[in-house]
């Protein structure tokens, strides 16, 4: 054995991340670009100086007062005992798969999907296994149901909406991959939910027809908290009380308890930006579009687009501008968070340029 004594398949791996560069620009890790607004930070500061006068106590290790919070903001009649919540929808996944994978299980996914889920599919010693999308980045239903048939996964993963393309999948998809699924659970792992176009349906529908689906969600886009970390699920109340058996005792801090309440009171005014960042991104597709590039329908709050030769020179090319995207996807796409107005004029003044450089 050498020093340190790393599992043999760790060895070498770079850790994942973005990377964090202090640019005037940032449309790289699909952030929320509105900071919240002085009441909603006055607020989260009362309920945390609360919070700290009992900091003496491990916290609520049952966030109830949570739970019936988020499921209020979910509805779609879901009840607190159907709702976990952990440090970001991040270590939602991680429980879930601690809980149903495992050595000689198998979690699914198709790509182009989630460049965390491989991660969380080693650390918890999980097969992963990988089908794939169409061109449009959309699924064959058909193929897919064989694909969950044949390899009979405990754990599928769907990002819907799909990061990085912005797809997201139809009700009778999820439904006919419940049913392919059999008792393995399926897992729509909605962190760009609440950016969905209008007419796209969120997978909490179909909660009460399928006892193995699993709706994740996130306060770290829409409600603009991504520092906070709270990430939560929906599910039946025996997959909580599964996660349970893993979860770390007392995840989840007593200030991060009291943040999240807070900015759940404030909820229609986080979400309220919402709706101009869908028209934002809207409109950053149709100008894609307009100026000859291909890019894939998003109902999230990224575009993803392309192709470049050599798609890192352009993002170098941004970069040099002071904007910061992703390469990210199927070689020679880029995706771009939507920012505020002024973060994309910079985005297509920077783009502009970069395409007549390489003309
Ligand atoms: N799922 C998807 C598809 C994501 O893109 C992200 C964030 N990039 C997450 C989950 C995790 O988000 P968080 O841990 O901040 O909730």
């Amino acid at each position: 054995m050498t020093f340190p004594p790393l599992r043999e398949e760790l060895r070498g791996i770079a850790p994942y991340g973005a990377p964090q560069l202090e640019v005037p620009v940032q449309l790289n890790v699909n952030e929320n670009p509105y900071p919240p607004s002085p009441a909603v930070v006055a607020d989260i500061a009362t309920a945390v100086a609360h919070a700290s006068s009992s900091l003496n106590r491990y916290p609520d290790r049952e966030f109830s007062d949570l739970r019936s919070a988020l499921a209020d903001y979910l509805g779609h009649g879901v009840r607190p005992e159907q709702v976990w919540a952990a440090n970001g929808s991040n270590e939602v996944m991680l429980q879930l798969l601690q809980a149903f994978g495992g050595p000689g299980r198998r979690a699914l996914s198709f790509a182009p999907t989630y460049s965390m889920y491989p991660e969380y599919a080693r650390d918890t010693v999980t097969d992963w296994v990988l089908g794939h999308r169409e061109t449009d980045f959309s699924l064959d239903l058909e193929a897919a149901r064989r694909t969950v048939v044949e390899v009979a996964p405990s754990v599928v993963l769907l990002p819907s909406p799909n990061n990085p393309t912005g797809t997201a999948l139809p009700p009778e998809a999820v439904s006919m991959l419940c049913e392919a699924a059999g008792d393995g659970i399926v897992v729509v792992d909605e962190a760009y939910g609440e950016f969905r176009r209008s007419g796209t349906p969120s997978a909490l529908e179909l909660l009460p027809s399928h006892r193995n689906l699993v709706v994740t969600r996130t306060m770290s886009k829409a409600f603009a908290l991504a520092g906070a970390r709270l990430g939560y699920l929906a599910a039946a109340p025996q997959i909580c009380d599964a996660i349970r058996v893993v979860r770390l005792p007392y995840h989840l801090s007593a200030v991060t308890q009291a943040v999240a309440l807070a900015a759940l009171r404030h909820a229609p005014e986080l979400l309220g930006r919402v709706d101009d960042l869908r028209a934002e991104r809207d409109e950053t597709v149709r100008w894609l579009r307009e100026v000859g590039l291909s890019v894939a329908d998003s109902d999230a709050n990224f575009v993803l687009f392309g192709t470049f030769a050599d798609r890192h020179s352009t993002w170098q090319a941004l970069l040099d501008r002071g904007v910061l995207i992703r390469e990210t996807g199927p070689e020679g796409w880029l995706r771009v968070s939507i920012g505020t107005a002024t973060e994309m004029a910079a985005f297509k003044e920077a783009l502009t340029e970069a395409m007549e450089e390489s003309r």
